[in-house]
Formats: structure tokens, C-alpha cells, sequence
């Protein structure tokens, strides 16, 4: 047992147990590995609007400091704890150190259910989140970007509470800013877009032709939305779309960004159209060509995965497949052509990771330059997966989280104990 116990690090823990047990990594150096190098968990209260005070529960967790700083996002939902927030800083490790980035994985959040907060309130929580991070956070210690739950407008209020404190603009203490305020072209659309640009690929290998494929999205949000807009434009149906309202089926095709357009307009495809209501228990099990969960962690368990009637699944969320699941899709690996989530949604750190190198220098790109590097860092981290797994004869997941760890501990082991 530790402070992070409970089954998102859990399973975390029991990942790393699969590679570390094929890397063959000494049991004495394992937890120097794993565990994470610091956590902090804070209170903040805020004003309500009724003139009431309110307090929320935050956490930060910085997975390691060996590579340079660490990068991670800020979730706001009621699901988080410290152990979900840790297992994501760890994930956060290894899909850094697989695309090649130079930072640690660290990740945040606030337990909160934003449904029940006003936009006011909402400012108020994330400046205070924000202020008491400072003493943790920095653009050369731990640089923050938005996850579930939060976006441009957070991740603002976010960098404008830093610079407050400090006396002048920091715009590379955050990731994920609005254009207007140090933030880079295509980051908006880049998780989704990486997600997409990898499921193209798999199609080709798997000689597939995306003009006659469909997909299915679960969770519209930043990820799910962005990858079925460009699954849309390179010729893929999309036939059913869910988030946390609801799901839609078509098999004709949803027109996305209609659907993006409602969604923008009212948080969520509730009440885009009944006629295509659909049950959302079915939508990760329905016949499709690409199948991309972009919401939760741990909805593909044993039985679903034995239930998939995909031919890729792209993994757009963190940990949507648990470990049982991953046995499963094992034996099942000419049927259905895994991307796993370190790979398939690292788009989103690697542009957020071009953001930080243009705050740094005060030099921004154009977007089609943004993008053009992000597909060449998604190849490249692609071409490494496949040969590995090739070679080893080793799952996706597991090539993928191998090499992470070994960058990580080839570094550790040349510095020492500190980082
Ligand atoms: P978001 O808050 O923008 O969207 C989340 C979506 O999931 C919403 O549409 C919500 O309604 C839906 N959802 C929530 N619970 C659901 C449920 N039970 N069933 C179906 N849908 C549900 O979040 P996001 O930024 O798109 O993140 C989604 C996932 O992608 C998370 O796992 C996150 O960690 C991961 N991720 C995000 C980024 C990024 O750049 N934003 C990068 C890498 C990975």
C-alpha cells in the first residue's frame, strides 16, 4: 500500500511490472523508477456566488526530474485522486521519453464536478489551484497543460496568476494558451489530429481504404472531437459519437462539425438529434473500422476487449484498456491492430512541447510548420514501436512502454540517485 494506492496506479504499477519483468530491470531499481519523485496535495477554497465558501481538493504529482522538466495536464472532474493523478504523471514518463521530448511526466487536478460551478467560480478554483502551485511549478521545474476538463480559458487564468506573482508575463509556465496569449497554432487540434494522422497509417499497413472505413468516438471533447473531424476529412464515416450525455449512431455518417458546432454551443451533443439516439453501452462494441476511446481511463476491460469489432483501436484517452483487457488483446493481435495511448495521443505534449520552445525564444511558427513536425515526431516514435515489437515479439503496448522506460532508466543510471 501507499498514498497512491487505488486501481488507476494500480494499474500504472502493474504495467510497469510487464516491462520492467521483460527489460529484466533488478528489483532494487525498481521503485526508484516507478515511484513518483513528488506529490503535493493543497485545499482551495473559493467564494460561491451565493457568498458561501467552498473548498476543493488539488493535487500535483512530479513523476521525475531526470530528463529535464517535468510536463503534464490539469484534470478538473469529480474522479480525481491522488493515485489517478499520479498513474497519469507516470504515463506522462514514458510518452515523453518515447517521442523523445526532454521532460518528466507530472500531472494535476481539482476533485470537482463542474456542472455544478458558475464560469465565476470556475476562474476563482483555477487561479487558486494555480496560486498554490507556485512554490511546485515553473518553466524549468514542472510546466502545466490542460486535460480533461479544462482548456484555453484555464490554462489563461492559469499563467496570468504565475505572472501576477512574478511582475511580468510568463507565458511558458503553461501549455494549451490561447493564441492571443503565447499560445501555438495547431495545439488546440493536435492530440486529435496525431490520433487521426496514426490511424491513417494503420489503415494503409493494414491496406484499408479510408474512403470506404468508419470510425466511432467515445468522449467529444478536445481529443474525441478534433480526431473525428479529421478522420471526416480524410474519408472515414464516423457512425457513432458518445460523451457523458449520451451517444449517437448514424451509419450514414454524422455531419461532425455540425455536431461540433452544438457541442461548442450548448457542453455536449445532448439534444443534437433524437432520431439518432443511441445506447452508450454499445458504442465501443459496434462494428467499425477505427474505434478511437477518447474520454475515461479503464473502459476497455476484459469482456469489451473481447467484444471489439474494430480493426484499429486508436487510444485518444489515457488508460482507457486495462491490464486483463491487454492480456486479451494479446491473443487477438491480428484481428485488432492496437495504438496504444502513449503513442496514439502524444501529439498533444509534442506540440505542447513546441508552445514551450516558442514561449522560450519569442519565435512562433506558422501552423503548417507546427504540424509537418508533429506527424515527422509521430512517424519516427511509430516506426521505433513497430520494430521493436517486431523484434521482440512483444505487444504494442508493451514495445511502446519499453522504450519509454529505458530512456528513463539509461538517464537515471548515468546521473544517480537525485533526479
Ligand atoms: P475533455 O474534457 O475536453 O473531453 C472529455 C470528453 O469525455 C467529454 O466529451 C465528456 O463528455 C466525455 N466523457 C466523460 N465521461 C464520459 C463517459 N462516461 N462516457 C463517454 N464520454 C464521457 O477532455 P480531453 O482533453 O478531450 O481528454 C480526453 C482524454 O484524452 C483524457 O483521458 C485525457 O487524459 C486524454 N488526453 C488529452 C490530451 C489533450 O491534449 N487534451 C492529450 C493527451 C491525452
Amino acid at each position: 500500500m501507499t498514498v497512491y494506492s487505488g486501481p488507476v496506479f494500480d494499474m500504472a504499477v502493474n504495467q510497469f511490472g510487464v516491462i520492467a519483468n521483460h527489460l529484466e530491470i533488478p528489483m532494487d531499481e525498481r521503485g526508484r523508477i516507478l515511484m513518483p519523485k513528488r506529490a503535493v496535495t493543497v485545499s482551495c477554497p473559493i467564494h460561491r456566488d451565493d457568498g458561501t465558501v467552498a473548498v476543493f481538493e488539488g493535487y500535483r504529482v512530479q513523476h521525475h526530474l531526470t530528463l529535464g522538466p517535468t510536463k503534464g495536464g490539469t484534470r478538473f472532474a469529480p474522479s480525481v485522486d491522488i493515485g489517478e493523478v499520479a498513474a497519469l504523471a507516470i504515463w506522462m514518463s514514458w510518452k515523453c521519453a518515447l517521442v523523445g521530448l526532454p521532460y518528466g511526466g507530472a500531472k494535476g487536478g481539482v476533485n470537482v464536478d463542474l456542472s455544478t460551478i458558475s464560469k465565476r467560480e470556475l476562474e476563482g478554483l483555477s487561479r487558486r489551484y494555480m496560486q498554490e502551485m507556485i512554490p511546485f511549478v515553473g518553466p524549468h521545474t514542472d510546466v502545466m497543460a490542460p486535460d480533461m476538463g479544462t482548456n484555453e480559458q484555464v490554462m489563461a487564468w492559469f499563467m496570468d496568476t504565475y505572472s501576477m506573482y512574478q511582475g511580468q508575463t510568463v507565458t511558458e509556465i503553461v501549455t494549451g494558451k490561447p493564441v492571443s496569449s503565447g499560445g501555438t497554432l495547431g495545439r488546440r487540434e493536435a492530440t486529435g489530429r496525431g490520433v487521426a494522422y496514426l490511424a491513417k497509417r494503420v489503415l494503409k499497413e493494414l491496406s484499408i481504404n479510408p474512403g470506404s472505413a468508419t470510425a466511432v468516438i467515445q468522449g467529444f471533447g478536445n481529443v474525441g472531437s478534433y480526431a473525428a473531424l479529421e478522420l471526416q476529412q480524410y474519408g472515414l464515416k464516423i457512425i457513432a459519437v458518445s460523451d457523458h450525455t449520451g451517444a449517437l449512431h448514424d451509419p450514414n455518417g454524422l455531419d461532425i462539425p455540425a455536431l461540433m458546432r452544438h457541442a461548442g454551443a450548448h457542453g455536449s451533443i445532448a439534444g443534437f438529434s433524437n432520431e439518432l439516439t443511441f445506447d452508450p453501452e454499445q458504442i465501443l462494441t459496434l462494428p467499425c473500422d477505427v474505434l478511437v476511446p477518447a474520454a475515461m481511463e479503464r473502459v476497455i476491460d476484459a469482456t469489451v476487449a473481447e467484444n471489439l469489432k474494430c480493426r484499429v483501436l486508436a487510444e485518444g484517452a489515457n488508460g482507457p484498456t486495462t491490464p486483463e483487457a491487454d492480456l486479451v488483446l494479446e491473443k487477438r493481435q491480428d484481428e485488432v491492430f492496437l495504438i496504444p495511448d502513449i503513442l496514439c495521443n502524444s501529439g498533444g505534449v509534442v506540440v505542447s512541447y513546441f508552445e514551450w520552445v516558442q514561449d522560450l525564444q519569442q519565435l512562433f511558427w506558422e501552423e503548417e510548420e507546427v504540424t509537418r513536425r508533429e506527424y515527422a515526431i509521430l512517424d519516427r516514435a511509430f516506426d521505433h514501436m513497430l520494430q521493436r515489437a517486431k523484434a521482440d515479439k512483444i505487444p504494442h503496448r508493451t514495445a511502446a512502454m519499453a522504450i519509454g522506460v529505458e530512456k528513463v532508466r539509461a538517464a537515471k543510471n548515468v546521473r544517480g540517485l537525485f533526479p
